[in-house]
């Protein structure tokens, strides 16, 4: 048998980070088993689904480097949906009911009341073929039900094993509504069956759909697809993902310089493990070591200082002149003009301090614009204080005769506090403010000889 599984996601908002490990495990698993791995849009809610965020979705695989084997578009496939509802009827499968909005929120609000799950009772899988014309004669819209066979539904879950569900839990599903479009749980069971898929692994949120969806591949004669329900992802508050996880969409993570790399290896190990210790594994590695044994029941923390510490991790395989291609529109997004020697210089200065790529912006613009922004408290404490303005002063003055190597410059600055009984934290702490704007930068020394003499004395030189 050969391997075929989709990752199916509705253009109804950008892709979730959810969402794209729900592709990256179908993805691991297609690879390691010379599979395809198929990508359909679920588009039929026309209400709901946009283009922008399908383009959203093929930008956010495209850029994690999940390539798919074939492509489909469930609004391109309306005439295979009805022609298997035809069947349905054909089969007395399926019934038209006509119960009204109002009439089913009433009957919600009634099992809410009694705190009873609702499901619908039935009652137009009851109507006499002379009910159903009247009905019809009147102009009475309706949608189309699929009547569940009493009895027990098994699903054979490959990651929680054996999941049993009484028919009666489950109602007569909408197939189609009042205007002929087909739902979900309708279009996927025929589109899974007819693309061959032989392996459904989805989100435990859909755990409840499958045994409606098993119904209707019994129903219709299909042979079952193997499923694996992977864990939910919870912040470390142990709530559900929020925005305050620090984004979930993945065009968060890319726009704010997180790289493929340390997304794919972050994403693969929430809520599975590849038989180590191990952190860092690359695209291949996962491929080679991902088992569907290896997915775990409960849910998966979503740690944002993994995510950190691995993007770092990946920053600083990179060579400076990759780093410097990747950080240079961040830098220019605020209008700093990021040239190509210093920024490699820069690059050297930086890299092991970089958790993302934006941060070049907060740790490193000054030495790319000459509008520096003071740390406010720092700038009180320092600038405002008649001594240490002296102490710049005669600083400033002095290294306008200095070679302006990082050797020299350590060597020199030494030699000046010494004398005047002072230690080094007493200039370097005033100077880096001057220079950086900020109380913490790359070594002070480093710092002076990357801006040049120059731009050196210009920053020190404050208004007294
Ligand atoms: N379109 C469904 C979703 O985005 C797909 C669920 C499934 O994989 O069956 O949730």
């Amino acid at each position: 048998m050969s391997v075929r599984v989709r990752f199916a996601p509705s253009p109804t908002g950008n892709l979730h980070i959810g969402g794209a490990r729900t592709a990256l495990f179908n993805y691991l698993f297609a690879k390691h088993h010379g599979g395809k791995f198929v990508l359909r849009i679920e588009d039929t809610d026309t209400a709901r689904s946009k283009k922008e965020y399908e383009g959203n979705i093929l930008q956010s695989l495209k850029w994690l480097k999940m390539d798919w084997d074939e492509f489909y578009r469930q609004s391109e496939r309306m005439g295979i949906y009805s022609e298997h509802l035809e069947k349905l009827k054909a089969g007395g499968k399926v019934y038209k009911c006509f119960c009204t909005k109002a009439e089913l929120d009433e009957k919600r609000r009634k099992c809410e009341l009694m705190k009873k799950p609702y499901k619908y009772d039935g009652k137009c899988s009851r109507l006499s073929a002379e009910e159903i014309k009247t009905l019809e004669a009147e102009g009475r819209e309706h949608v189309i039900r699929f009547r569940i066979e009493p009895g027990t539904t098994a699903i054979n879950d490959l990651v929680r094993g054996t999941i049993t569900f009484d028919n009666r839990e489950l109602d007569d599903f909408v197939l189609t509504r009042s205007d002929g479009v087909p739902t979900y749980n309708f279009c996927v069971v025929i589109d899974d069956a007819l693309m061959n898929i032989t392996h459904i692994i989805r989100g435990e949120d859909h755990i409840s759909n499958t045994p409606r969806q098993l119904q209707l591949y019994k129903a219709l004669g299909f042979k079952e697809p193997l499923f694996a329900h992977i864990p939910l992802i919870i912040g470390t508050d142990k709530a559900k993902m929020s925005k305050r996880d620090g984004g979930v969409a993945v065009t968060d993570y890319s726009g704010a310089g997180y790289l493929p790399e340390a997304t794919v290896n972050f994403l693969a190990m929430l809520g599975c493990s590849y038989g180590s210790n191990e952190q860092v594994y690359s695209l291949k590695d996962l491929t080679e070591k991902f088992s569907v044994e290896h997915i775990n029941k409960s849910p998966a923390v979503f740690d944002m200082n993994k995510l950190e510490w691995l993007n770092g991790y990946y920053i600083r395989q990179k060579s400076d002149e990759e780093l410097a291609a990747l950080v240079k529109p961040y830098l220019e997004a605020k209008n700093m003009a990021p040239d190509g020697s210093k920024l490699i210089t820069v690059i050297r200065l930086e890299k092991e301090r970089l958790k993302k790529l934006s941060d070049i912006v907060e740790n490193a613009g000054f030495f790319f614009t000459d509008h520096i922004e003071y740390d406010k408290d720092a700038y009180e404490k320092f600038f405002k204080n008649a001594a240490t303005l002296a102490l710049l002063g005669e600083y400033e003055h002095e290294l306008r005769h200095m070679a302006f190597d990082k050797v020299s410059l350590e060597a020199f600055t030494r030699g000046f506090v010494e004398k005047k009984g002072l230690k080094l934290k007493d200039i370097v702490h005033p100077a880096r403010l001057a220079l950086t704007g900020k109380l913490v930068s790359a070594g002070l020394f480093e710092v002076m000889e990357t801006l040049g003499k120059d731009v050196v004395l210009y920053r020190l030189d404050l208004p007294k």
